[in-house]
């Protein structure tokens, strides 16, 4: 199978990719694989390597340099069998890969265009949720330039509908970029301004004192959960820094809850994936609140892919070590293209 990895990307998250990208690389099982890279650099260019025949230790040898190799995306060539974006947060996880991939007709891995645009849209997101009938926090959305229009109205309707603590994010990002946590309304103006410029729409939701607890889905129609994973960030929250540049982050696997809590976010993994047309894979995430009740906090339609990344560990924990956990994304990848035609 000839199969193409998407790698690098213009978003917040390329160094991640490229951590995973090395590792899928080391993953593959060469003789079932023929592995071809294409690098997209921050700015977006796409740079095709040579197949890649061996693990490769050092990620700048997958950093190709730019001029000979670039192709525009529309030419990548329809002789690969699959593509695997792996690739995170806008332009990447957003669905508009995905939709490239729709529109030259060639399988990919994991989650189409409707569930990936879904997933990225905080706003969108949650109402899909609410409308699934799934327990979630209190939350309320907002546009730039209404914002503009008359500030200290959208601050009232926070403090109305929301109150404080109360979290503000931009509708669109993942990692945490742009999110602030405020206590007053001073707070709350800045953190305005930080999350609007990231994005012309933003979610401000209530802030719940809770624990972190994440599972793994995997599959198209028919669906299986991973075990549980917790978070405990040694920080106020889970922002950039302690998810990708220090380990001040501790992953519990599995998880130390209830087999009713359990038994409650598997019920509602699968609900919150049908309603948003998963495939392949996503990583659902929870809040445990203090007051003991069981919240959706949002979807990953492509979480953190390296070996030592919540996914991947829930999987190994569940008896589906990396190389495996791959080889089920393709051969999910490949069902769901089958089953369009
Ligand atoms: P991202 O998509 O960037 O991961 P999240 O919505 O998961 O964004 O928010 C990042 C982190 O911020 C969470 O993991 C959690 O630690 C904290 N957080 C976000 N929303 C809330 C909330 N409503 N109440 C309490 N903590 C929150
Ligand atoms: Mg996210
Ligand atoms: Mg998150």
């Amino acid at each position: 199978m000839k199969l193409c990895l998407l790698y690098g990307g213009k978003s917040a998250e390329h160094e991640v990719s490229l951590q995973t990208a090395k590792a899928v690389i080391h993953a593959l099982d060469k003789n079932k694989f023929d592995v071809f890279p294409i690098y997209i650099t921050k700015k977006g260019k796409w740079i095709q390597g040579p197949q890649i025949k061996e693990s490769v230790e050092d990620i700048k040898l997958l950093q190709f340099s730019n001029g000979d190799e670039e192709i525009m995306p529309q030419s990548l060539s329809k002789d690969m069998d699959m593509v695997f974006p792996l690739l995170h947060g806008p332009n990447g996880e957003d669905g508009t890969v995905q939709g490239l991939l729709e529109v030259l007709d060639i399988p990919y891995v994991g989650n189409g265009v409707l569930a990936s645009s879904a997933g990225m849209d905080k706003i969108v997101m949650k109402n899909i949720f609410a409308q699934a009938g799934l327990d979630q926090v209190e939350y309320a959305s907002f546009i730039r330039s209404s914002w503009e229009a008359d500030r200290d109205a959208a601050y009232s309707e926070v403090e109305e509908k929301i109150g404080y603590p109360s979290f503000v994010k931009p509708a669109n990002l993942g990692s945490s970029v742009g999110i602030s946590k405020c206590e007053n309304r001073e707070e709350l103006a800045a953190a305005f301004e930080e999350a609007f410029r990231y994005d012309r729409r933003i979610i401000v939701e209530e802030g719940v004192t809770a624990r972190e607890i994440e599972v793994g889905i995997l599959g198209n129609d028919e669906l299986s959960c991973s075990v549980a994973g917790e978070i405990v960030p040694k920080k106020e929250f889970y922002d950039y820094e302690a998810k990708y540049a220090d380990d001040t982050t501790e992953l519990v696997i599995p998880a130390d809850i209830t087999e009713t809590d359990y038994a409650s976010m598997k019920e509602m993994a699968f609900t919150a994936y049908k309603a948003l047309d998963c495939s392949g894979l996503a990583r659902m995430d929870f809040f445990l609140t203090a007051d003991g009740r069981v919240l959706i906090n949002e979807v990953n339609t492509m979480p953190g892919f390296t070996p030592v990344s919540m996914f991947p560990l829930l999987w190994k924990n569940s008896g589906v070590p990396y190389p495996e956990l791959i080889e089920r994304l393709v051969r999910l990848g490949r069902q769901r293209y089958e089953e369009k035609q």
